[in-house]
Order: structure tokens, then C-alpha cells, then sequence
């Protein structure tokens, strides 16, 4: 390791006498070794990309950097500054091959939809490309220099540490991620879902915020089973969890709570919105239509919620949100317990927004 970073070292004072001169070379020298060494002791991907940004704008002074990293099906980019993000955007999902920018997650912002966007020259875009053997990244710069052959070749040099940066805390952050995530549909396990409710319970509590829960289990999952065969029902599984992930807000947790069971933790939000949710996720699942082989695979979830309350422990606010959807199953399944029903207090005052009222429906 040390040998390899003396290496680099020589590498990098030859390349910035060239760049600088002598005068900087010594400071400069320093200064891209240091972040070099640095890149190695990060630990997590955002951190990495950090300390490239920072060397960059240090060295290069760039106008614009973004960062892109393939994640499975989602690419996570690191952006500066915020205002190049429309432009930046459609370049990046065109290179990765995504379905539109849904696919994005930005992992250094969050972005105001009233911001002031900015467009640039193509022709002054650089952009670079990382491979390693289980990382894929792209960098993109508008340099505010001119570019010449040897800040190319910096480029290239610290690039090359944080691919072999970058690989390594992408290895252990699958390693971690197989310990929580369910593999089959990308949901967090139970024993994950458990540990992330302790937390959330705690942060509701003290800070005075409501949370909900959800769970819902697929109707006559085991005909399709029987019909199309279990390949078809792993199928309808990942389809189903996917819907439902898609539709949840960020800080919202979906787990896998047994074979065609999930459940869902809900923050900051109260019990009508809960409900209001689940329905429309009911909705959404009972419209899917997924093709299997030659034959077109309908399915129905029945869902149970739950809130928490004073008196409530962990315990049972997943037995409240349980006896909801056992409560659904009864009432002849594709529903959601507590159910919603529209109370009109006069005729004119009737509209959907304010008109739902919670209702515990028949037991
Ligand atoms: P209900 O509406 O009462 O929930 O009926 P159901 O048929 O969905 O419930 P049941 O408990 O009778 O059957 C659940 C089936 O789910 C049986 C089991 O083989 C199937 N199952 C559980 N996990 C998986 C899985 O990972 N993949 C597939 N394909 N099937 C699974
Ligand atoms: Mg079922
Ligand atoms: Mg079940």
C-alpha cells in the first residue's frame, strides 16, 4: 500500500510541475496525494465522491461536477451545483439507458421545485468513465479552464483510486444490504423491518409525531401458485412490491413480513392518511395486469392499518394492523381495514378532500 502511494506520489509531482510549475508543485503535490489516501478511509460511496469533488475544485476549479453511479436498476448522482440538474439529467439518463429521471437519486441535494436552472454548451462537457468489476460510474465536469492533456491525466489518476475506492464499499455495502434486504423483491426482511420500527417508535414518541403502520397480504396467492406455477407467483410477488415501493414516500419503510405478506411503516402520518393510502395501493395492485408465458396474471391484496398511540407498545401496533387485515379477509378481500367512507354533513360541503371519515368497519 505505502509503496503504491509513493508511486502516485511521483506520478503526481511530475504531472504538476508540468501543470503548475515548481512554485505550487509542492502544495499541489500534497494536496492530490492527501485526497488520494483519503478516498481509502471513506465509508460510504457519497463520502468517496465527496472527497473527488473536492480535489477537483481544488485542482481544476471546475464549473460543474456530477457524479453518476449505477445501483441496480437506479443510478445515484452527486451534483454541483444544483442549478445544471435538468441539463445534466437527460445526459445521464440517456448514458445509463434509464426509463426517465424516476431512476435518479440525487445524493448530495434536495431540490426545490422553484430553483433556477441553467443550460450549457455540450462541446465544454468532459465526462469520464469508471469500470470496475462490480462499479459503474461516469463523471461529467465543465472545467472553467482550459483542459489541457495533463489535467486529463490527474483526472485519470485520481479517478483510478476512487474506482478501486468505490468498488470496495460497494462490495460491503451489498454484503450489508444481504443481510437486510429481502432478495426476491428488494424489501427490507423482518428481522430489518423489527430494528427499523424500534427506531421509528422512539422518534415518534419523542418527538410528539403520529406514525401508522400497513400490512397487506395477496388474496388466493396460492392459486396462482397452482395455476401458473411458482415461478409466476415469485413473479407477481416482485411486480407487486415494486408498485408498492414506487408509490411510498422516501422516509416510508416496506418490508417482507412472511411469504405474500409485507408491511409497511408509515411516519409522520396519521391514520386517515394511512388508509387513504393503502386504498389507493389496493386500487393500483388490483389494475395490474402482468403477462406470464401466454397468460395475463390479475391479483388482489387485502390491507390492515393500524396507528400508534399512548398506549400502544411495538407489540400491538402490528397485532392492531394484523386483526385489520384478518378483518379484511372476511369482509370478502381486495378491502382495507379500518375502511374509508364518506361522511356529507350538507350537500354542497360533500367533496373527497374533506368528506372521508375513518369508520372500523364491520367485525
Ligand atoms: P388468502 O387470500 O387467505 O391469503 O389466501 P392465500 O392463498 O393467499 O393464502 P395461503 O396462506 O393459503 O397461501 C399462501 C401461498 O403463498 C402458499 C405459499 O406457497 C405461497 N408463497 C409463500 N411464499 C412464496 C414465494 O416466495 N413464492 C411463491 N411463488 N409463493 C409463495
Ligand atoms: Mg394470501
Ligand atoms: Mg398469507
Amino acid at each position: 500500500m505505502n509503496q503504491t502511494i509513493e508511486k502516485v506520489s511521483a506520478r503526481i509531482l511530475a504531472l504538476l510541475s508540468l501543470a503548475f510549475g515548481q512554485k505550487t508543485r509542492q502544495v499541489d503535490h500534497a494536496r492530490l496525494t492527501r485526497h488520494i489516501v483519503a478516498l481509502n478511509q471513506k465509508d460510504s460511496s457519497t463520502e468517496i465522491i465527496n472527497e473527488v469533488a473536492s480535489c477537483l475544485k481544488k485542482i481544476l476549479d471546475y464549473r460543474l461536477f456530477a457524479f453518476a453511479v449505477k445501483k441496480k436498476e437506479r443510478v445515484e448522482v452527486w451534483l454541483d451545483p444544483r442549478m445544471y440538474k435538468k441539463s445534466i439529467e437527460d445526459i445521464i439518463v440517456q448514458d445509463f439507458h434509464l426509463e426517465g429521471t424516476k431512476d435518479l437519486t440525487y445524493i448530495n441535494h434536495n431540490f426545490d421545485p422553484h430553483e433556477i436552472h441553467e443550460e450549457f454548451g455540450m462541446d465544454d462537457l468532459v465526462f469520464y468513465e469508471l469500470k470496475e468489476e462490480n462499479c459503474y460510474a461516469r463523471l461529467y465536469m465543465l472545467p472553467q479552464k482550459k483542459f489541457y492533456p495533463f489535467h486529463d491525466e490527474m483526472v485519470n489518476l485520481i479517478l483510478q483510486g476512487c474506482a478501486t475506492a468505490l468498488s470496495k464499499q460497494l462490495k460491503m455495502e451489498n454484503l450489508k444490504n444481504a443481510a437486510v434486504i429481502d432478495p426476491l423483491t428488494g424489501c427490507y426482511n423482518r428481522r430489518e423491518f423489527e430494528s427499523q420500527l424500534t427506531r421509528n417508535l422512539a422518534n415518534a414518541r419523542r418527538h410528539g409525531n403520529s406514525l401508522s403502520l400497513f400490512m397487506f397480504d395477496l388474496d388466493h396467492f396460492k392459486q396462482i401458485n397452482d395455476t401458473h406455477g411458482h415461478l409466476a407467483g415469485d413473479m407477481v410477488l416482485k411486480q407487486v412490491a415494486g408498485l408498492v415501493k414506487k408509490s411510498m414516500r422516501q422516509g416510508d419503510i416496506l418490508a417482507r413480513y412472511g411469504g405474500e405478506e409485507f408491511i409497511a411503516i408509515l411516519p409522520e402520518t396519521g391514520k386517515t392518511k394511512a388508509m387513504d393510502l393503502a386504498d389507493r395501493l389496493r386500487s393500483e395492485i388490483s389494475n395490474l395486469c402482468l403477462p406470464f408465458d401466454n397468460s395475463l396474471i390479475r391479483v388482489t391484496a387485502s390491507f390492515g392499518v393500524s396507528e400508534l398511540t399512548p398506549d400502544k407498545d411495538m407489540t400491538m401496533l402490528i397485532q392492531d394492523a394484523d386483526t385489520m387485515l384478518y378483518k379484511a379477509k372476511l369482509n370478502g378481500r381486495n378491502t382495507v381495514m379500518p375502511g374509508l367512507f364518506k361522511v356529507c354533513v350538507t350537500r354542497e360541503t360533500c367533496s373527497k378532500e374533506d368528506g372521508f371519515k375513518t369508520c372500523p368497519g364491520p367485525v
